[in-house]
């Protein structure tokens, strides 16, 4: 069995953009901060590494999935050269309330079992919406919110390197 940290991507791994806008391509795309250094720790810890994330964008004729996947296959090459990496990525492309994959619903994590037996006990869902915190809850994974505060995660944190620091030190104590 797999311990799987499902990573929604932007706000959690590059900065969000502006409201209504999509991240369409490479140069528009940002890391946030010590982002290579924490995916490298859990890939060191044996977690795999699997973004979920929604890309309406697709169905909205702003972006194709070939760019989507090419940004992705950019953004792991970066990673790459940082020593860390990310397992796959998986995106709902779809306009909202058209299928089962689209975050809070679940399609994605059901998606990512055909890929691993996902050992859920220990693993997490980081987002940093409340969409993604009741994706993980429905699938039934810890969840950590990026953010100030979500009331219905079981951490919040300030970034994806502190919510590792969380995630490792609480498996350590069992
Ligand atoms: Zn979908």
């Amino acid at each position: 069995m797999a311990k799987v940290i499902f990573l929604d991507r932007d706000g959690v791994i590059n900065k969000c953009a502006k409201e209504h806008e999509y991240i369409t391509q490479w140069e528009y795309f940002e890391f946030l901060e010590n982002v290579p250094g924490a995916i490298r720790l859990l890939n060191n810890e044996e977690y795999k590494i699997v973004v979920i994330s929604n890309q309406r964008g697709i169905a909205r004729g702003i972006m194709t999935k070939d760019e989507v996947d090419e940004l992705h296959q950019r953004v792991n090459e970066y990673l790459n050269n940082n020593g860390a990496n990310i397992d796959c990525f998986l995106y709902c492309p779809h306009e909202t309330g058209k299928c089962n994959c689209r975050k809070p619903d679940i399609g994605l994590f059901l998606a990512a079992e055909r890929l691993f037996e996902v050992d859920k006990i220990h693993s997490y869902m980081i987002g940093d919406s409340e969409s993604d915190i009741i994706a993980g809850k429905n699938y039934g994974v810890k969840t950590v919110f990026i953010g100030e505060y979500n009331s219905l995660a079981d951490v919040c944190c300030k970034s994806l390197y502190e919510a590792v620091q969380i995630i490792l030190k609480g498996e350590r104590l069992g």
